[in-house]
């Protein structure tokens, strides 16, 4: 698949401190690619770089196989971490300006509006002035602003800050219809357990470098290890038995899934070797098997494996 934007060896320093050192990535065409790791880790350094705000010390920057250059600001929608809008500006008015801005004619820009505005449910919002709607209601009309010339890139910094859950819930799902419709998407955020489902790349980025990067199902592959939940409905009398032969005979920690029932309940790691089937023939003549899953490792896992690793 070809990329989109790549990002090569760029690294930026702020009188002494390196901000960003050599960080490549490339964000194929079509993905959602998200940009993950700490506050400070340097993510929006490189976002800014990426829409030219900040030129990078070393390093380039290329959009469709072109270096990156000030036309290509009108194909990409930036979300910027710290939201910009004109306070005492009346919303509707504001949509119009930015939209044409980024290259649209008036009537053009009206109609997305209607259609964005009926969409998120905020056409009543119209008339109001920024300054008096709430900061996730500013943030989905800065959502709007974002996405509504129709870039071939699009990049949020940290979405989902100041939104609650259900309208965080709505973006994401905004957002993968906008990956439907064969944008590109770039976000970034420090609070990896909630971006899972939505990203299909990922890089991690630890002060000021990339940790890790690829396809978070490969990723994912890496890292497990062969490790399941079970859980099973064991009679009375027979339970301890049952219990210390599975600890003996495997690895085993306390599971960390909630049930209703009182069954015997373990997390077993097989080891390469280990046999999931051969595993759960032997929990079967047990008792009853009522939780057979395995643990596939979060991307905030891997990321605190993977910084441990490099320490
Ligand atoms: P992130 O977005 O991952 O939280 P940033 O890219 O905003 O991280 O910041 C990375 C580091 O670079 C931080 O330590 C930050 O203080 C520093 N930094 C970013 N921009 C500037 C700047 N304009 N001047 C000085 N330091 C900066
Ligand atoms: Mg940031």
């Amino acid at each position: 698949m070809s990329s989109l934007l790549v990002a090569d060896t760029v690294s930026k320093s702020f009188g002494g401190f390196t901000a960003l050192n050599g960080v490549s990535i490339e964000v194929p065409k079509g993905s959602i690619f998200g940009l993950l790791g700490p506050n400070g880790a340097g993510k929006t350094t490189l976002i800014r770089i990426i829409n030219q705000i900040t030129m990078p010390d070393t390093g380039h920057v290329q959009l469709d196989g072109a270096a990156l250059a000030q036309h290509h600001i009108r194909d990409i929608g930036y979300m910027p971490e710290e939201r910009g809008l004109y306070k005492s500006m009346k919303v509707g008015e504001q949509v119009l300006y930015l939209a044409q801005l980024k290259g649209l004619d008036k009537s053009e820009a009206k109609k997305r509006a209607k259609y964005w505005f009926e969409k998120l449910e905020i056409g009543n919002w119209w008339g109001k002035k920024i300054q008096e709607l709430s900061k996730g209601q500013a943030q989905k009309i800065q959502f709007v602003v974002t996405v509504m010339h129709n870039p071939k890139l699009l990049i949020f910094d940290e979405p989902f800050s100041g939104f609650d859950p259900i309208n965080a819930n709505l973006i994401k799902d905004e957002i993968l219809q906008l990956r439907e419709e064969g944008a590109t998407v770039i976000f970034s955020t420090h609070r990896m357990e909630s971006v899972e489902e939505l990203c299909d790349h990922i890089a991690l980025i630890h002060k000021s470098n990339k940790i890790l990067d690829g396809e978070i199902n490969h990723i994912k592959r890496q890292y497990r290890n062969n490790t399941f939940e079970v859980g099973v409905e064991v009679d009375k009398d027979a339970f301890a038995k049952a219990e210390s032969q599975l600890i003996s005979k495997f690895q085993t920690t306390p599971a960390q899934f909630k049930s209703l029932g009182e069954e015997l309940k373990l997390r077993i790691q097989l080891g390469d070797q280990g046999s999931p089937n051969a595993l759960l023939q032997e929990l079967q003549s047990y008792g009853q098997v009522t939780h057979f899953v395995e643990v596939i490792p979060s991307v905030n896992d891997i990321f605190i494996q993977t910084v441990n690793q490099s320490l």
